[in-house]
């Protein structure tokens, strides 16, 4: 390993082993070693490696057509497809724009939630109010949204400005002191905000229902989500969720939006939308605005080369039909309890566990240097990034969650395996789990940081 290739891969310079192959929960690599994919991948692989319903769909798509423009054709798999996300999402988010990545879903939902404005005579309302402590992807629109002090860093004098708000993050709560009643606290904070900028400048508000790689699992307080859609109605302004990460069963419902009644008026997907099988991602969008666009202008101004491909569409779809088939978000809620209350148990026996939390089969553990004052550890000391490396030896893949809030708190690793995991297989994964965490506290301890 550690060869110089011609691949630019994310960490130059560090070791990437070469996978041969997957089944199921696991993952295969060159020299014979076996990963538990505790992570799926990026919290994409959700129905396992290796489906042979889907190889056979991809080589039966392939037999007829593998690219058709979208400007010049539809296909029967996208058609079929958008149908049955539109039937599979809550209120009247019927209508699907396809594309390939999650940043480009989250891209597509900033330009629809814009045009739709302009369409209505408010070409001023172009701005989003959006928080810290979130990801809604890497390329400049989708950056711009993130409050991800990291990864925007090298790049702010090319973004907006737009995350100002606080994260509803309940183990660090900005509004601490009005517990349990904080959301109302969040919407105050929202709503002064959209008075400063005035309500005629802000198109959309934007959040991850649960937040993903920017913080870990972070699961908002019960009413928070009711309380921000008031203030969105108050104001004439879009509510735009990005389901990249929770959407298609990771949390135990569909959408994870679900959990707490809200219907978004533009919700975006990827990641488990094709299970990893294709680059495959989507915005849906409620009739209202579509219909809006169809009175005005009739286009959308969005669109790739390879959106709504047939290739991909039709493995998607075969994905659906697998989810549907297999009962995988039923599977998601019960292992997914189960894997919370077996890292609950780790968290009683690890003082170096701050908390753990989740929804469904996405979840996190926190780490803390003191667990009374949840003093983080310094981000020097690369906590998570040693832990990731401890399990990746027991054979065990988990996703890193740090530096999202503010390069400081937030030092989390995300454990969401695929959701067909068994009972059974969840209890090896918090065995690998327990054995990773054993080797990190005894060499934190014998370097004297812990
Ligand atoms: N939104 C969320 C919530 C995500 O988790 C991600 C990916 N981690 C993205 C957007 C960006 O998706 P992609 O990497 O497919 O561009």
């Amino acid at each position: 390993m550690n060869k110089r290739t011609h691949l630019i891969k994310p960490l130059l310079g560090m070791d990437y082993g070469v996978i041969s192959h997957g089944k199921g929960i696991y993952l295969y690599d060159e020299e014979g070693n076996s990963f538990l994919d505790g992570c799926s991948g990026a919290v994409t692989a959700n129905i396992g490696h290796g489906v042979s319903e889907i190889t056979e769909a991809m080589v039966n798509q392939a037999n007829q057509v593998s690219f058709v423009y979208r400007s010049q054709f539809t296909s029967s798999s996208a058609e079929e497809l958008a149908e049955r996300l539109a039937q599979s999402a809550p209120g009247d988010l019927d209508w699907v724009f396809f594309v390939n990545s999650g940043s480009e879903a989250m891209e597509t939902a900033l330009k629809i939630a814009i045009q739709y404005w302009q369409e209505l005579g408010r070409p001023t309302k172009n701005k989003v109010i959006s928080r810290w402590m979130s990801y809604h992807g890497i390329t400049m629109g989708a950056l711009s949204m993130s409050g991800h002090v990291i990864r925007r860093s090298r790049f702010t004098a090319m973004l907006e400005q737009y995350p100002t708000l606080s994260p509803p993050y309940c183990y660090r709560c900005t509004f601490k002191d009005h517990c349990p009643n904080c959301s109302k606290q969040y919407a105050l904070e929202f709503e002064r905000e959209v008075q400063r900028l005035g309500a005629d400048t802000i198109a959309a508000f934007v959040c991850e229902p649960i937040v993903g790689a920017a913080g870990g699992a972070v699961v908002p307080p019960e009413t928070y989500f009711k309380e921000m859609k008031a203030v969105c109605n108050r104001y004439d302004i879009l509510f735009i969720a990005d389901e990249v990460m929770t959407g298609i069963g990771r949390t135990g419902k569909m959408y994870a939006m679900e959990h707490w009644g809200v219907v978004p008026d533009i919700l975006a997907l990827g990641k488990g939308m094709s299970a990893g099988y294709t680059p495959m991602a989507a915005t849906l969008v409620s009739d209202r605005i579509i219909q809006t666009i169809e009175r005005g202008s009739k286009i959308v101004l969005s669109g790739h080369t390879f959106s709504a491909n047939p290739l991909s569409a039709s493995i998607c779809l075969a994905v659906f039909n697998y989810i549907k088939k297999h009962n995988v978000v039923e599977n998601a809620e019960k292992s997914g309890a189960i894997l919370l209350r077996g890292l609950e148990n780790l968290k009683s026996i690890y003082p170096i566990i701050g908390d753990v939390r989740g929804r469904g089969l996405l979840t996190a553990i926190e780490f803390v240097q003191d667990p009374l004052t949840k003093e983080p550890f310094p981000l020097q000391n690369e906590v998570t990034n040693r832990f990731i490396r401890k399990c990746y030896e027991e054979g065990l893949l988990v996703y890193t969650a740090a530096g999202g809030l503010n390069g400081v708190a937030g030092d989390a690793v995300i454990v969401a395996p695929p959701l067909i995991i068994q009972e059974h297989e969840v209890q090896i994964l918090l065995d690998k789990l327990n054995k990773g965490l054993t080797e990190l506290v005894s060499e934190l301890a014998t370097e004297g940081l812990y």
